[in-house]
């Protein structure tokens, strides 16, 4: 089935005109139909909307465009729903943008469309990307295709989930402590998150700014490449866009990994993680020192301040950047006798109590008397976590760590303990504070239930194809990646 092929399958088909644009999307919205009702991985989809511009891809063809100058024509692609994507709804998860439409396109959605890509359908996500589970959506919970009792992960959670569930080629979601890295690890697919600056943040509802990136979701590394090129470069509408030249990802897959330098933080395989993660990780790094590379071990002593420099830094922002939710400028208003009336019930019904909490927590280390004692000493941390990584990166090509300490949790099992829920991201959260990339690849599984585990590799500051080299050659020599979750019909 058409919805079941990577982008790059997808793309060689189009090319040799054995299938068309439109086949392949009515594939995805058929899987859609079929099972989407046990995954939720949609909060909408409008079907017709996909298929107009299935024919539209369609008709460039037969007028003679190829795959080489537009690498994504005809193929489908699903967006999380805080990603602005031109007359597609964008609430962020959330209650409080109500029938928000998005009058413009965020610069990834520009040039996805320029590449070709149908641009199709918004995923569930945590509220504004404040979680790990996808349960804090106002559009209820997604859950995990291996397993339905369980969560996805998050905060793209149905970015991870609509990929795994063969329901769309390829997605794209937003990371800023984990959110692509550790859903993906959790339903069995590819998560890149590019270094910070590498795509345009423009469009892109934020979150904590200095952390946030975009970057894609695929069912193999090779797409992983091919959406990374597509979507990278400077912006002039995002100031903090890097103006390095865009490799051509994709060549990076080629030769072998002989002689790299993988460092294996001794920091990270501790108590806590799970025996058959632990397991997975090091039977990978077993494999990967077969493939040639050299394994080191490494120390990245600050680890252990990660998650609270990151609950304080990624708060602060977030505690501004919904400032502007305030029932006058977009979405929900509920009205009151003042304007200061106006903004409390707007922002009391409109926000979930996780986005309130951070809100609440993030003014709080703000506030004059507390700055100095949190802001400022979280971003002196959060500089030496950054020195830490660079340190190593004086020695290793790259660093290897399992993306999530567990399996795929049951649904609730977190929901009431939020330092519970943080922990979760412990090996993930490093990568952004540092603002260096990182990938998650699935790695094996656990055996009762059949749960898929992810193994992370991060690389320098713009070392995106190192990684994507060594996840290739990982992915080329096992079997995981081809595994498919059976779903009910
Ligand atoms: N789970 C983390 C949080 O809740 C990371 C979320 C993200 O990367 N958007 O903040």
């Amino acid at each position: 089935m058409l919805n079941q092929l990577t982008v790059s399958g997808l793309t060689a088909r189009l090319s040799k005109r054995e299938v068309s644009a439109r086949e392949a999307t009515q594939a995805c919205l058929d899987q859609i139909n079929r099972v989407d009702s046990q995954i939720h991985a949609f909060i909408s989809c409008d079907a017709s909307d996909a298929l107009a511009q299935a024919d539209v891809a369609d008709q460039d063809m037969a007028r003679g465009a190829t795959h080489s100058a537009r690498p994504l024509l005809g193929v489908p692609i699903a967006i999380k729903d805080v990603i602005a994507a031109k007359n597609q709804p964008l609430n962020c998860g959330s209650k409080i943008l109500g029938n928000y439409i998005s009058p413009y396109d965020s610069t990834v959605i520009e040039k996805l469309k320029s590449a070709g890509a149908i641009i199709f359908g918004r995923l569930n996500m945590d509220e504004f990307a404040m979680g790990s589970s996808t349960e804090n959506s106002a559009f209820g919970v997604t859950k995990n295709p291996w397993d339905t009792s369980r969560i996805p992960g998050g905060s793209s959670g149905g970015s991870a989930a609509a990929v795994s569930a063969d329901e769309c080629l390829a997605s794209f979601g937003s990371d800023t402590g984990g959110s692509i890295r550790q859903p993906a690890a959790l339903c069995g697919c590819v998560g890149f998150k590019p270094t910070y600056g590498r795509v345009s943040r423009y469009g892109l509802v934020a979150f904590a700014s200095s952390l946030d990136q975009i970057g894609p979701l695929t069912k193999d590394i090779r797409d992983a490449a091919i959406l990374l090129e597509v979507v990278s470069g400077v912006d002039r509408r995002d100031s903090t866009s890097v103006p390095h030249p865009v490799p051509n990802y994709a060549a990076s897959l080629v030769g072998d990994i002989k002689g790299l330098k993988l460092g294996l933080p001794k920091e990270y395989m501790v108590e806590g993680l799970d025996p058959e993660v632990s397991q997975a990780v090091r039977a990978a790094v077993a494999q990967l020192q077969k493939l040639g590379a050299e394994i080191v071990e490494i120390s990245l002593p600050h680890t252990d301040f990660a998650v609270a420099t990151y609950y304080i830094v990624a708060t602060a922002e977030a505690s501004a950047n919904l400032a502007r939710f305030d029932g006058i400028r977009y979405g929900l208003r509920i009205s009151g006798a003042d304007p200061i009336e106006l903004y409390s019930k707007t922002r009391g019904a409109g926000f979930g109590s996780e986005v309130k909490r951070r809100i609440i927590l993030g003014t709080y280390v703000l506030s004059s008397g507390y700055h100095d004692a949190y802001y400022l000493r979280a971003q002196k941390v959060r500089t030496l976590i950054r020195q830490d990584f660079l340190n190593a990166f004086e020695r290793v090509d790259a660093i290897v760590t399992p993306t999530t300490p567990t399996a795929a949790f049951k649904i609730g099992a977190k929901s009431d303990d939020p330092l519970q829920m943080y922990l979760s991201d412990i090996f993930t959260i490093s990568c952004n504070l540092a603002g260096i990339c990182g990938v998650s690849l699935p790695c094996g599984f656990t055996s009762n239930p059949k749960l898929p585990i992810g193994l992370q590799l991060l690389g320098k500051p713009f070392g995106e194809e190192t990684i994507l080299k060594i996840a290739h050659a990982y992915e080329q020599s096992t079997p995981w990646h081809k595994e498919r979750p059976a779903l009910k019909a």
